[in-house]
């Protein structure tokens, strides 16, 4: 006999469908097993393993229980609520405020409705009666996320926004359109240092890898780049836009009596325990000076090659050709295609057996531990080609070129190739194959290039679908044509995500790349040294089992990791 008393809430509801019949002995072992393995809750681990449907189950738990249930991935979220609790004590007792009843008692999220401890705690907290609703559809602990950090117009707690110190813990009204109105506090009455603050820490923390600050005839904007597209986060004064891009310009070390010629600086701010690296860009526009800010934190740690969605073929091929002992390889992509990520994770598997391993970048994305970085500095005489000639003195197992793009670097780090060092290089090229050709129009005597070469890599950034919205969907007529054309077979059901609260509405999360590894054989270099095309260099590698990017991509939504269009958008380019 269970004792009832000691039942969580979503065990108490597991026993109410068992003896309603509605889920067997066995299935509800099933789903709590899945629940621990899956970190999901009982209840959406019995709905998603196809036990019980989601209407019984709310039907079962407003009804028997007498619980009001939401599902997550719809419900609207107020910003007011979400002011009145703290971003701390929403994770660590894994509650979201969700709005308010027209008595005006707080509307919360749980998956423990019936603790009542919990229940008059929050209501110290806030000042209100609190009222739980049960949480179903997604990890409540994601949605906190996400609320908390990702959408300007949410996340009231700013407290830590304003830095080291802790700062001022002012609860927000909810943004009005057209106000300054960011992460709760009216930005234009901030001194210009703060706001900086608020804006960069919010940069960091909802994972935006730039922060453009931009001015137009009566106002400026700032947009975070967040899974490669921009988003407007706030609109502000000229005059506050002035004064912040000033007080970034001293911070950056640049010029701040000039602005309308081009600048670049950086600066580096300290939140909390965390260092995190910004470099900026600025220029003058008709309206103003422009400004674009790079976020390069380093708290992310390196990934692995197979963090990055390298299927396991691609990843066999990439690290056998990383084992060889010298040789060029390159890794080739439009701007922000990965490149970066790609190479630090290949480096990383090579730090502890390969001996000395020296860069040249610009800019230094992440510092790692093991490697000698050299950070290009013109104004100090330290360009790639520069960079590249000293290193070569200072006697080292695996070279980094960040990128070849002149042809006084593209010749030494071929000749490095050749004279017994790993060469890692990036270079701009559509796929694997014209990266050679590439290498050839900047100068390379094509038999330097057919030796010095052994591998290349291309790659994509796709965005992934998100989990908690997905459904089943049909191609497009011509998504379908193209599909069957690349893929010889009919197109069967993608998926795709019609967008959610995880989702900031989007129907992704996150990113993933999409590769495309070509390993030079006896008749590659000979093609190479009789400078033949890109196409015919590509047909060759085809005919070896190279797998092309556009394939990877239709694979990828085969298996509903992102979807058809997606593929179409990114890696798509003319034959
Ligand atoms: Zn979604």
């Amino acid at each position: 006999m269970v004792t009832r008393a000691t039942l969580t809430f979503e065990e108490r509801a597991g026993v109410v469908l068992l003896e309603g019949g509605f889920i067997t002995q066995e299935q509800l072992e099933d789903a709590k097993t899945a629940s621990v393995l899956e970190s999901s809750s009982l209840l959406d681990a019995l709905v998603s393993h196809g036990m019980v449907n989601q209407e019984i189950l709310v039907t079962v738990l407003s009804y028997q229980l007498r619980i009001p249930v939401v599902d997550l991935r719809h419900v609207d979220v107020d910003v007011d609520a979400v002011a009145l609790v703290p971003e701390d004590y929403a994770r660590q007792h894994k509650v979201m405020p969700l709005g308010f009843d027209t008595d005006g008692s707080l509307r919360i999220a749980t998956l423990m409705p019936n603790d009542f401890q919990l229940s008059s705690e929050l209501s110290s907290v806030t000042g209100r009666q609190t009222k739980f609703v049960m949480a179903i559809g997604g990890k409540l602990e994601d949605l906190i996320n996400r609320i908390y950090t990702s959408a300007p117009v949410h996340a009231a707690n700013a407290a830590a926004a304003a830095g080291e110190g802790g700062g001022p813990e002012r609860m927000a009204p909810a943004m009005a359109m057209g106000e300054s109105i960011f992460l709760g506090q009216n930005l234009s009455n901030l001194p210009a240092m703060q706001a900086v603050d608020m804006v960069t820490w919010q940069a960091v923390k909802s994972n935006a890898s730039d922060i453009h600050m931009v001015p137009s005839h009566d106002s400026a904007k700032v947009l975070f780049r967040l899974d490669g597209q921009l988003h407007q986060m706030v609109e502000l004064p000229l005059s506050l836009h002035e004064s912040m891009v000033s007080r970034i310009k001293v911070e950056a070390g640049m010029d701040i009596s000039e602005d309308r010629r081009p600048q670049d600086g950086g600066f580096s701010l300290k939140f909390g325990e965390r260092r995190v690296e910004f470099r900026v860009a600025s220029i003058g526009t008709s309206w103003g000076e422009m400004m674009v800010i790079r976020v390069l934190d380093q708290s992310n740690g390196l990934l692995s090659l197979e963090s990055l969605g390298m299927e396991t073929g691609n990843l066999k091929t990439w690290r056998s050709l990383l084992k060889l002992p010298y040789g060029m390889l390159m890794v080739s992509g439009p701007t922000g295609s990965g490149k970066t990520t790609t190479l630090y994770a290949s480096v990383a598997e090579l730090i502890t057996s390969r001996g000395n391993i020296m860069s040249v970048e610009d800019p230094i994305e992440y510092r790692m531990n093991g490697v000698n970085q050299i950070q290009v500095n013109r104004a100090a005489g330290i360009d790639f080609p520069s960079g590249l000639r000293s290193i070569m003195r200072l006697d080292p197992d695996i070279i980094l070129v960040g990128e070849i793009r002149d042809t006084e670097t593209a010749t030494t780090a071929v000749n490095a190739a050749l004279t017994g060092h790993l060469v890692l290089a990036s270079i701009h090229s559509n796929d694997a194959a014209s990266s050679i050709v590439r290498l050839l129009d900047l100068g390379v005597e094509p038999f330097l290039a057919a030796t010095g070469v052994i591998g290349c890599l291309a790659q994509r950034l796709v965005r992934q679908v998100c989990p908690q919205c997905s459904v089943s969907t049909k191609a497009t007529v011509s998504e379908a044509i193209a599909y069957e054309q690349e893929m010889q077979e009919q197109a069967p059901e993608f998926t795709s995500g019609p967008g959610c609260n995880f989702c900031n509405g989007s129907g992704f999360v996150g990113r993933s790349g999409v590769f495309e590894v070509l390993s030079v054989d006896e008749t590659i270099r000979r093609q190479i040294s009789q400078r033949a095309s890109g196409p015919e260099v590509r047909e060759t590698a085809l005919g070896n089992g190279m797998v092309p990017m556009r394939r990877a991509g239709m694979q990828m939504a085969q298996n509903g990791k992102t979807t058809l269009s997606e593929v179409f958008r990114s890696v798509f380019f003319i034959d």
